[in-house]
């Protein structure tokens, strides 16, 4: 069953409409959980369309397993995806920083409103976003720590390979996942791939995790393969940030996900003009590479990777 979740009129007579799709055990019982996929919300993040598309397939495909609700919302900012845009279009608004919204506000705050409504009262949410063009992600899932508790263990059975527990900061208080999670919906927010790619491998992952999650909760009772361990990080200082020294083009030397030693080149930066190499960009810690520059034109200060350290990881 194909559901419009809000709309709203656009000032030439055309309709903004976000819209889910719900799908149901065929002997529907009163009380059953519901698991809300949720993405979409940044217009050039694809990865979670696929996932959309391949969970429901995987589930149409053993419908008799399914005992709960699976809510799929794959298009949060529709104008956005259609027209490859991050934030929505022509309001030049992130959709991510607008919630929970208000009912009875404009345009953007109502759209928030509705959608905050129609997905709380799930028993698990997930928020699937796909990095930005510039970085590529390994399958993770990010979590306030206000929240942990509850969000870890749901997490964990998510298949992804890492979990990331940030501090609290008050620009994600306006975010989709803050709104549910404060108000009593759990919320994960997925990350992984890159910007305006699919990235299917990835997808194929997170489904297997979905599933498992599903089962989990009970809302599924097909066989599933056991979750990856993801490694979880909670400390500010696991996570090492490396920003290029000097503007020019990156090229990566080693592949994501590996783990590397101190002292270790990770790319050069380079000059295409005079040929010279402006860079060596060197790993400071021994970890893991779990972010990388996947758009090459940097500037000085440009985010290149995130490492995790090898005592996390070792763990
Ligand atoms: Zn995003």
């Amino acid at each position: 069953m194909i559901k419009t979740v809000a709309e709203v009129l656009l000032p030439v007579d055309e309709v903004l409409r976000i819209k889910k799709r719900r799908i149901e055990p065929d002997d529907k019982k009163e009380g059953m959980k519901r698991i809300s996929i949720v993405t979409g919300v940044h217009g050039d993040e694809l990865e979670g369309q696929y996932v959309c598309f391949e969970l429901a397939r995987r589930i149409e495909e053993k419908k008799e397993c399914l005992n709960g609700v699976v809510d799929i919302y794959p298009a949060m900012n529709p104008l956005g995806i259609d027209s490859i845009t991050r934030g929505i279009p022509a309001f030049d608004l992130d959709m991510n920083r607008i919630f929970p919204g208000n009912a009875d506000g404009n345009m953007t705050e109502s759209l928030a409103a509705n959608i905050i409504k129609d997905i709380s009262g799930s028993d698990v949410v997930l928020d699937i976003h796909a990095s930005n063009i510039y970085l590529t992600e390994i399958p993770q899932i990010r979590i306030n720590e206000l929240h942990e508790k509850e969000l870890i263990p749901l997490a964990q059975q998510c298949n992804v390979d890492f979990i990331w527990v940030h501090g609290a900061s008050t620009v994600l208080e306006s975010t989709l996942a803050y709104s549910l999670n404060s108000t009593g919906t759990p919320c994960l927010v997925v990350e992984m791939g890159v910007g305006m790619r699919i990235t299917k491998e990835y997808g194929d992952q997170l489904v297997e995790g979905i599933l498992n999650l599903m089962k989990s909760i009970g809302i599924w009772k097909g066989k599933v393969r056991a979750s990856r361990k993801a490694i979880v990080s909670k400390k500010a200082d696991d996570v090492c940030f490396l920003n290029a020294a000097s503007g020019g083009l990156f090229i990566p030397g080693v592949k994501h996900w590996e783990r590397l030693k101190k002292g270790d080149i990770i790319g050069r930066i380079i000059d295409p003009l005079s040929g010279k190499v402006l860079e060596n960009v060197i790993s400071p810690i021994d970890g893991i590479l779990f972010t990388i520059r996947d758009y090459p034109i940097v500037d000085e200060g440009s985010l290149i990777g995130r490492l995790l350290k090898e005592e996390v990881v070792a763990v």
